[in-house]
C-alpha cells in the first residue's frame, strides 16, 4: 500500500483535532465552551455557525453535544426538544446558548427569524428525518441528517429538492467518511492501480437491549431494521473499499427471534457485484456482534480492520504490517466538514444524494430477500 498521500491527510486530521483523543463522550461539556464566543473575521462573516441539534436522545446526548465542544468551524448554538422545559433548559445552561434559541417540535419553524443558527442537525427517529429536513430547509438553515437518511428513496428524494428549492446544503451523518481507517480504504481504492480487488468482507451489527418498545423495533418509526441502521454502514464500507458503486445485489434475511423482530429484521447478509470485478459479501444484524472490514487484492495484498465503523476503538492491519492512525472524533471532524462546506464552499464528501443511493440500494437488498434471494441489477444510482 502506498502511504505517503495517506500520512499527509492523517497528519492534517492530528493537527486539526489536538485535543480530540484526550476527551471521551461524556456527555458534560468542557468549562471553556461554557459561553461559545461567535468570532467574526475581518468583513463581519461568521467565523463559527451555529448548529442546532433536533432530538436530543442518545446520540446527540453522548456523542455530537460533547464533539461540539471540540470543533473549531461550528459550535452548539441551539436545541429542538419534546421538553423545552427541562431539557433544553439543561442543555443550554451547559453548553452556554441562550434560552432563547430552545425549541420545541411545534414552534421549530419559527428558527427561520434566528440569525444564531445556520445548521439543523436532525438526529430523531428515521420516520421523521423527511419532516424536519424539509422544515429545516423551508426556515432557510442547512441541514445534515442522520442515517439512515429518511425511510425509502422518494422521501430522499423530497428532502434533496427542498434544499435545492431553498439554496441550502444537505449532508448526511456519515461520520465513519472522517475516520482514518476508512479514509485508508479509500485512498488503497483510488490508488491500487493493477491490484485488483479479488473479495471484500464488511460486516456492521450488534445485539440490541431487550426493549422491547423501543423505536428501532417499530417499522412505523424505523422503515427498515438492522439493515438500515448498521447495514448502511456495511454498505459504505464495501463501496468505500472498491471506490465505485455495486452493478448487481443479492440479500438474504435470517430470523431467530421472530417476536422480538416481529416487525423489523434481524440480521441481513446481501452480496455486491462491482464492475471492475470486485465482489463484497455484506451482513449485518440487531441481534449479533459483528464489526469488521477486510479487503484483499492481488498478490496477497489485504487491509483488515476491526470496529471500522465503530465511533472508536479502530484497529487493523496490511499485509505490510499493522494500521496504526491517530484517534480521532469522527463527529467533530464531520461537523466541521459540513460547516466549512457551507462557509468556504469545500467539497461536501457525504451529500444527501449519497444518502439516497444507499436507500436505492436498500430498496434493491428488500427486493431481492422479497423474491427468495434473486439478483437484482442496480441502475439508476442517483450517486
Ligand atoms: P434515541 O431514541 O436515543 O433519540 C431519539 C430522540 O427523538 C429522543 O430525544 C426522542 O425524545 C425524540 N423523539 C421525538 N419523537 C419521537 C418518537 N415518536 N419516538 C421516539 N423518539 C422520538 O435515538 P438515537 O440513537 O439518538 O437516534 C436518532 C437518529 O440518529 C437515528 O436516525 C439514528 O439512526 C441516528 N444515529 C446515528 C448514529 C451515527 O453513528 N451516525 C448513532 C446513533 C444514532
Amino acid at each position: 500500500m502506498k502511504r505517503r498521500p495517506f500520512l499527509k491527510q492523517i497528519s492534517l486530521l492530528a493537527a486539526a483535532t489536538p485535543i480530540a483523543c484526550s476527551l471521551g463522550a461524556t456527555g458534560s461539556a468542557p468549562s471553556e465552551a461554557s459561553s461559545p464566543v461567535v468570532l467574526r473575521d475581518e468583513s463581519g462573516e461568521k467565523k463559527k455557525l451555529g448548529v442546532a441539534l433536533v432530538g436530543l436522545g442518545y446520540y446527540s446526548l453522548k456523542e455530537l453535544g460533547p464533539a461540539l465542544n471540540l470543533t473549531a468551524d461550528c459550535y452548539l448554538a441551539g436545541v429542538v426538544t419534546g421538553d423545552p422545559e427541562v431539557k433544553g433548559k439543561q442543555w443550554a445552561k451547559e453548553y452556554g446558548f441562550p434560552e432563547k434559541n430552545i425549541y420545541n417540535y411545534e414552534n421549530f419553524d419559527s428558527i427561520k427569524d434566528n440569525p444564531d443558527i445556520d445548521i439543523v442537525y436532525v438526529v430523531l427517529p428515521n420516520s421523521m428525518h423527511e419532516e424536519f429536513t424539509v422544515r429545516s430547509a423551508k426556515a432557510g438553515k442547512h441541514v445534515i441528517c442522520e442515517k439512515p437518511l429518511a425511510m425509502n428513496p422518494a422521501e430522499c428524494q423530497r428532502m434533496i429538492d427542498a434544499c435545492k428549492a431553498a439554496n441550502v446544503k444537505f449532508g448526511v451523518g456519515y461520520r465513519c467518511r472522517y475516520d482514518p481507517y476508512t479514509i485508508a480504504t479509500i485512498e488503497k481504492a483510488e490508488e491500487r492501480g493493477s491490484d485488483n480487488i479479488h473479495f471484500i468482507r464488511s460486516h456492521a451489527g450488534y445485539q440490541m437491549g431487550e426493549n422491547l418498545e423501543q423505536w428501532r423495533l417499530q417499522k412505523a418509526l424505523a422503515g427498515t431494521g438492522a439493515l438500515g441502521n448498521m447495514g448502511v454502514y456495511a454498505l459504505q464500507g464495501a463501496i468505500y473499499a472498491a471506490g465505485e458503486n455495486p452493478i448487481s445485489v443479492s440479500a438474504q434475511e435470517f430470523k431467530t427471534d421472530p417476536i422480538k423482530f416481529d416487525e423489523t429484521d434481524e440480521t441481513v447478509t446481501f452480496q455486491l457485484t462491482f464492475p471492475s470485478g470486485a465482489v463484497a459479501n455484506c451482513a449485518t444484524s440487531h441481534n449479533a456482534f459483528m464489526n469488521d472490514l477486510r479487503i484483499d487484492y492481488t498478490g496477497g495484498a489485504y487491509i483488515d480492520i476491526d470496529q471500522f465503523s465503530a465511533y472508536r476503538g479502530q484497529s487493523g492491519k496490511t499485509n505490510q504490517g499493522p494500521m496504526d492512525y491517530p484517534k480521532v472524533n469522527q463527529q467533530q471532524l464531520q461537523m466541521d466538514a459540513f460547516a466549512r462546506h457551507v462557509r468556504d464552499g469545500e467539497p461536501n464528501l457525504v451529500p444527501g444524494e449519497m444518502g439516497m443511493r444507499d436507500m436505492q440500494i436498500i430498496e434493491a437488498i428488500l427486493l431481492s430477500i422479497k423474491e427468495g434471494g434473486k439478483t437484482i441489477s442496480l441502475k439508476d444510482l442517483v450517486f
